[in-house]
């Protein structure tokens, strides 16, 4: 059998261990297109703060571990997949026939179409050589204004500011994390990161960039021109499926997967940021570029591809924030469901919020904010799918009580 993996993040790397633990005579190619060993993205953040040498974003780290688990590295783009004749062709010109793919090409980071996006001072932060750039630029005292708060974007924001530059963001929406935090949720994250001397702009987009030598002006939707030395492009995501044309594989705005991470072609699967799978609760295709979410769906189209039966459960949305010291959680429906019963508790003065959500006696969502005690409870009631009986009302009255409830109800049900 030989299977041949395009992408070598950690959706691709934790296929191909999986495939070789299930199929110890299995031929297993590992592609990917950057010039660095098989790295997480997640780890760029502690890279630019200093916490971690570059060597740390690796995803494994011992000597010859790819070798020794027989799996071929090689470092070219997939141009084509013919799904018909079962081969990929490489940048390089290799052609590699297969009789299992899966693609685990992840996302690219979204050009916003803004007049002057293409100075040289103005960069994304996805890559390794973007994390470079940054380091080499954002130097303590730079002014650097950042394009988008999303959940990312809430990730690199902690990082710019711990490296002491003089950060202004702009987002879009009417709150920072807005497609991941309740309204209030996200202003409150926005007030504190304002307490902490970051400037945010909200309901604001750039206009235009334009280069004065080294200085930069962002001109804002509001009216507003801020001056900079840098600007980081956090302006969300998009899977990397261009070059999927003509394979037949059905693709939305990712790839259109089953539950067990087959796409329309049966003999190509798919796992991570690539994939629009199906919702834990609404059962319908939605992208979710998280990377839990990618270990997970790698591992059950691994087990799949090498004869196994395994269905995924579909992917929920885990989102845990570290917003300048101030921790911020959400987790599956966390905006609610048609028919649901939902309950917030807002404590402006001391940064904290919970929301619980609710369809009939299950939680289906929930948001937080400093929160950090048992906060997987919550994961743990909705992964669970856990009925709450008389909790529920008792969680309507105190949302506070949510460990008491998991300890009962999930014990009870056990
Ligand atoms: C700064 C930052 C912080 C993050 N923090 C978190 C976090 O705290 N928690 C969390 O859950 N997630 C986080 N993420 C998201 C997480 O990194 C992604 O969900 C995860 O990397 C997805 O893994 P993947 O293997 O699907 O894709 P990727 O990690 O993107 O890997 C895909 C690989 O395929 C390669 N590739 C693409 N196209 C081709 C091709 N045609 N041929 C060959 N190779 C190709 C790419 O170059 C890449 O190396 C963060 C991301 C960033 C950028």
């Amino acid at each position: 059998m030989k299977h041949v993996i395009i992408g070598n993040g950690p959706a691709g790397v934790v296929a191909a261990e999986a495939l070789r633990r299930t199929d110890p005579a299995a031929e297993i190619v590992l592609v990917g297109d950057e010039n660095a060993p098989p790295y997480s993205r997640m780890a760029i953040p502690y890279l630019l703060t200093g916490n971690i040498g570059e060597e740390g974003t690796y995803l494994r780290r011992d000597a010859g571990h790819y070798e020794k688990l027989k799996i071929r590295l090689i470092i070219a783009r997939a141009d084509k997949v013919d799904g018909k004749a079962r081969s990929v062709t490489l940048s390089n010109g290799e052609k590699l026939p297969y009789d299992r793919l899966l693609i685990a090409t992840g996302s690219h980071p979204l050009r916003p179409a803004i007049p002057g996006i293409d100075s040289p001072n103005v960069h994304p932060c996805w890559t390794l050589a973007d994390a470079r750039a940054i380091a080499a630029k954002a130097k303590p005292g730079a002014r650097v204004v950042q394009l988008g708060a999303g959940f990312i974007g809430s990730i690199i924001l902690q990082a710019l500011a711990a490296r002491g530059v003089k950060l202004t963001v702009v987002e879009m929406g009417d709150r920072m994390v807005p497609r991941m935090m309740t309204e209030k949720a996200g202003n409150l994250i926005r007030l504190w990161v304002e307490k902490k001397g970051v400037r945010v702009h909200v309901n604001a987009r750039a206009e235009a960039i334009k280069s004065t030598g080294a200085a930069m002006q962002v001109k804002l939707s509001n009216g507003q021109t801020i001056e900079c030395d840098l600007v980081i492009s956090a302006a969300g995501v998009r899977p990397n499926i261009a070059f999927l044309e003509g394979s037949g594989v059905k693709v939305s705005d990712g790839i259109l997967v089953n539950e067990r991470m087959q796409s329309s072609v049966p003999e190509i699967y798919a796992a991570g940021d690539v994939t629009e799978a199906a919702g834990f609760y609404s059962q319908q295709p939605q992208l979710n570029a998280i990377q839990p979410n990618a270990a997970d769906q790698a591992r059950i189209a691994a087990i799949n591809m090498s004869g196994g039966q395994t269905a995924a459960q579909g992917s929920l949305a885990i989102n845990v924030l570290d917003t300048l010291g101030l921790i911020s959680t959400s987790f599956g429906q966390w905006q609610g469901v048609e028919g649901g019963e939902g309950v917030e508790l807002v404590d402006e003065a001391n940064f904290r919020y919970l929301s619980l959500q609710f369809k009939d006696d299950v939680l289906v969502g929930a948001t937080s904010i400093g929160w950090t005690d048992h906060v997987g409870a919550l994961r743990g009631l909705i992964q669970g799918r856990v009925r709450l009986g008389e909790w529920k009302t008792k969680l309507l009255q105190d949302p506070t009580q949510f460990m008491t409830a998991y300890l009962g109800a999930a014990q009870k049900a056990a």
